[in-house]
């Protein structure tokens, strides 16, 4: 990712300053701004916010207080860190207000609008955030009020099947507030939590797409409208927000494309200026490649300083997933099957995968060298080839434990032919499911032999 490079050279300039043992402090500050400068202005940070970063850095450091220059070291070091991490959350955060949450279970329906342009991203993202909320425990619908563009409502629905998400639209209605007002009603009635609803979006900002978007905001009138904002147009995210802003009163703007676009850091600290919340970020294609954004857990992780709020966040997306309760008690009981091992696998890939993961845990992607750039790519290639690998083998072979393939070895052969890979890799993951079965087994029947013994006590 583009913005990990920045946070790299940021943190490079900061080391420098923190371990420069030449006494001239004032020549160390300077030197550390300057790198810092150079990174945020290749990031498409603008130029103002970057002079204004710069000053109130080197206001706090070297003009508020002389005695800055003779602090102990250490002393010195934990100043110079902590203002860099202060000033620079300051620069993309927004102040004047705060994303709304919504409590699950509270058997109220809560309606979200999302509203953007055409290929924003924003039939992508309702996908997203329905699935991060189905995560939290919620009851959610998807609702395609795009009627506009032509394939909007197969795109929703296959997302929608996908992510196991009950989906409402109509390939015959053309009114875009009928059908959010139906499906709205629709998923009210069988009192579902959260209902997103999807409009169309225009190629740019046309009268007739905001007249629409009222039109559909006092139909359905939604707890919250989102604007979906593509990151890659950088710093001209701050008039887009605007012109939105003015007729839509939306809450929150959600950032898609902040993967791989060095005009992310750009858009972020625009849409801050405007003082539009950003409640969320897209991070890639996957239905799973989005974020919650708050300004110090995107700076600590930026930094490589992990983000112990993001980890909570990981965990807590899979403590109400049905299948890994249904997983977790196979495994209690060592009845664990191929297919058990997929979901499983799929678990932890939605979870953002371990090197999402190490991304979080403070001082974990420093020990491996700041290396977890590399290390994503590898896990994500393992967990593309492990599905592979899955994805051709039958039901029956799903449903097994797996000794089919050892009695049977030509089964080996076919899921490599059919899954692009090696004969060797397909008894690879086998071998290790196996593994996996018997360290199960073995846990299950201590078990079972403690509770015999408990009994028969
Ligand atoms: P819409 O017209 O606003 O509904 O946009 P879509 O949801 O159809 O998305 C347009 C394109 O952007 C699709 O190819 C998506 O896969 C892609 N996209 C959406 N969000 C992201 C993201 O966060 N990162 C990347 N790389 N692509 C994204």
């Amino acid at each position: 990712m583009v913005l990990l490079d920045l946070g790299k050279k940021i943190s490079n300039a900061v080391n420098g300053a923190l371990n420069n043992s030449n006494d001239d402090f004032v020549a160390s500050v300077d030197n550390m701004l300057k790198a810092i400068s150079t990174a945020l202005l290749q990031n498409d940070v603008n130029i103002k916010l970057v002079s204004s970063l710069r000053s109130s850095i080197r206001n706090k450091l070297i003009n508020g207080s002389s005695d800055n220059a003779s602090l102990p070291q250490q002393q010195r070091k934990n100043l110079i860190q902590k203002t860099v991490f202060d000033e620079l959350c300051n620069l993309i955060d927004c102040k004047s207000s705060t994303v709304q949450e919504f409590k699950p279970r509270k058997r109220t329906s809560n309606v979200i609008m999302f509203v953007g342009l055409q290929g924003a991203g924003k039939t992508t993202t309702c996908t997203k955030l329905a699935v991060y909320y189905a995560s939290k425990g919620f009851k959610v619908g998807l609702v395609c009020a795009d009627t506009f563009r032509a394939g909007a409502f197969d795109q929703l629905k296959q997302n929608a099947i996908k992510a196991n998400i009950p989906f409402y639209g109509s390939y015959s209605e053309p009114s875009p507030v009928k059908v959010a007002m139906e499906g709205v009603a629709k998923f009210k009635k069988e009192k579902f939590e959260i209902i997103i609803v999807d409009t169309s979006g225009r190629h740019q900002q046309e009268e007739s797409l905001f007249e629409e978007m009222i039109e559909i905001s006092n139909a359905v009138k939604p707890n919250q409208t989102l604007m979906v904002l593509d990151a890659s147009i950088g710093q001209v995210a701050e008039q887009q927000a605007k012109a939105f802003k003015e007729s839509s009163d939306f809450g929150s703007i959600i950032l898609t494309k902040m993967d791989g676009h060095a005009k992310g850091g750009g858009a972020i600290s625009a849409v801050a200026a405007s003082q539009t919340p950003i409640s969320f970020i897209g991070t890639g294609e996957h239905i799973h490649d989005f974020e919650k954004f708050s300004p110090q857990s995107f700076i600590k992780k930026m930094l490589g300083l992990g983000d112990i709020d993001s980890l909570k966040d990981m965990m807590e997306s899979v403590k109400h997933d049905k299948v890994a309760q249904e997983v977790q008690e196979n495994m209690r009981q060592g009845k664990l099957t191929l297919l058990d091992f997929r979901k499983q696998m799929e678990m932890v890939s939605r979870m953002g995968s371990m090197a999402k993961m190490t991304q979080a845990i403070p001082g974990l992607s420093d020990m491996m060298g700041g290396n977890s750039e590399q290390l994503m790519q590898s896990t994500n290639q393992m967990f593309k080839t492990l599905f592979y690998i899955m994805d051709s083998m039958t039901k029956k072979e799903l449903n097994s434990d797996g000794s089919i393939f050892f009695k049977e070895p030509s089964r080996m052969a076919r899921v490599a032919r059919g899954s692009g890979t090696s004969v060797g890799e397909v008894e690879g993951l086998i071998q290790q499911f196996h593994q996996m079965g018997s360290m199960m087994n073995s846990n299950a029947q201590r078990k079972l032999h403690q509770e015999d013994l408990m009994a028969a006590n």
